[in-house]
C-alpha cells in the first residue's frame, strides 16, 4: 500500500502541473543531485519568432526563400519550424508541396519540390559536411540560426529567437537553494546556449548535443556520483530520460519520451520541478 501521505502528496503535485508515473519517483525526487534541462520550450518559452532571414542565392529572392524553408517545416512539429511556417503565414506567401519529406534527427528535415531537393539544417549540419558559415549569418545576438540548401548548395538562412521564460530564474534559484547542481543539454548553437546558460546562471551547459549524445551526458555526471534528473522531449530524447534516475518528459513531448519517464511536466514549466523538489523533501520529513 501506498503511505497516504505519499498518496496525497502525489495527488497534489497533479495538480500543480506535474504527473508522477511511479512511486519511485517520487521518492527519488529529494534525492536528485543534478539536473539537466533541455532548452526549447523548458527554460524557454520555445516560441520562435523569425527575426531575419536572407538569400544567398542570385536566382531566389527572400520571400521565395522564406516560402521554400516553409514548405519543408510544415512537416515538423519542431517550435523553429512553428516559428518559419506561421512568418511564411503572415507573409502570405504560397507554399510548394513537398515530397518525400524526412526529419533529420536534431539537425533539420529535408524533402523534395519539384524533383530538386532542400533541407532546412543546424550549423552543426554544414560543419559536418564541411560547408562553411556565411559570415552574414554570424551576429553577436542569441539567435537559432538555420541553413537552407538546395542539392549541395547552401542558398539562405532564417534567424529566429526565442524567451527565457518568466519563471524559470526563480525555479532555478529556489533549485540552487536546495543545493543541486543545474545543467542545461541543447541542439542549438553555442552562443545561443551560452545566453541562456548565462542569464538563469546555470552551472555549465552543453550545446549543440545530438539526442544520442544526451545518454553520455547522463552516464557521465552519474559517475561523478550525481543522481541524475533530466528533462525532455520527443522520441530522441527517450534513452537519456531512462538513463537519468528521474526522467522527466515535458508536456508538449511525444508518447514514447512520456513512457519512458518516471514524471511528466504537464506545462514544461520549471517552477514545477522547485515544487516537486520542495514537496519531495517536505513530505519525506513527514514520513519518518
Ligand atoms: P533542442 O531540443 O535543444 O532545440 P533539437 O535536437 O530539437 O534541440 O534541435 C537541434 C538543432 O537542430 C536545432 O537548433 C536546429 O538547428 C536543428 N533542427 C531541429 N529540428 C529542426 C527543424 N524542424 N528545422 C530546422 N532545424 C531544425
Ligand atoms: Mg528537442
Amino acid at each position: 500500500a501506498i503511505p497516504l501521505v505519499v498518496a496525497i502528496s502525489t495527488s497534489v503535485s497533479a495538480g500543480k502541473g506535474l504527473l508522477i508515473r511511479n512511486r519511485t519517483a517520487f521518492e527519488n525526487a529529494r534525492k536528485i543531485t543534478a539536473l539537466v534541462f533541455d532548452k526549447t520550450g523548458t527554460l524557454t518559452e520555445g516560441n520562435f519568432g523569425v527575426s531575419r532571414y536572407e538569400s544567398l542565392s542570385e536566382d531566389l529572392s527572400e520571400q521565395q526563400l522564406l516560402a521554400f524553408a516553409a514548405s519543408l517545416e510544415q512537416g515538423s512539429e519542431h517550435p523553429i519550424a512553428q516559428g518559419i511556417v506561421k512568418k511564411a503565414k503572415e507573409e502570405k506567401l504560397d507554399l510548394h508541396e513537398v515530397s518525400q519529406f524526412e526529419g533529420l534527427t536534431g539537425k533539420g528535415v529535408q524533402g523534395e519540390v519539384d524533383g530538386e531537393s532542400w533541407k532546412v539544417v543546424s550549423p552543426g549540419y554544414l560543419e559536418e559536411k564541411n560547408i562553411s558559415l556565411p559570415e552574414k549569418s554570424q551576429s553577436d545576438k542569441a539567435e537559432t540560426i538555420v541553413f537552407i540548401l538546395r542539392g549541395e548548395d547552401l542558398v539562405g538562412f532564417v534567424a529566429l529567437a526565442d524567451k527565457v521564460r518568466e519563471d524559470s530564474l526563480p525555479a532555478i534559484k529556489s533549485l540552487k537553494k536546495a543545493g543541486m547542481k543545474l545543467f542545461m543539454a541543447t541542439g542549438d548553437n553555442d552562443q545561443t546556449a551560452k545566453a541562456v546558460s548565462e542569464e538563469l546562471g546555470l552551472d555549465d551547459y552543453f550545446s549543440e548535443v545530438l539526442p544520442d549524445e544526451k545518454v553520455d551526458i547522463i552516464k557521465k555526471l552519474q559517475k561523478d556520483g550525481y543522481f541524475v534528473a533530466m528533462t525532455g522531449d520527443g522520441v530522441n530524447d527517450a534513452p537519456a530520460l531512462a538513463q537519468a534516475n528521474v526522467g522527466i518528459a515535458v508536456g508538449s513531448g511525444t508518447d514514447v519520451a512520456a513512457e519512458t519517464a518516471d514524471i511528466i511536466l504537464v506545462n514544461s514549466n520549471p517552477k514545477d520541478i522547485a515544487q516537486l523538489v520542495r514537496f519531495g523533501t517536505a513530505t519525506y520529513k513527514k514520513m519518518i
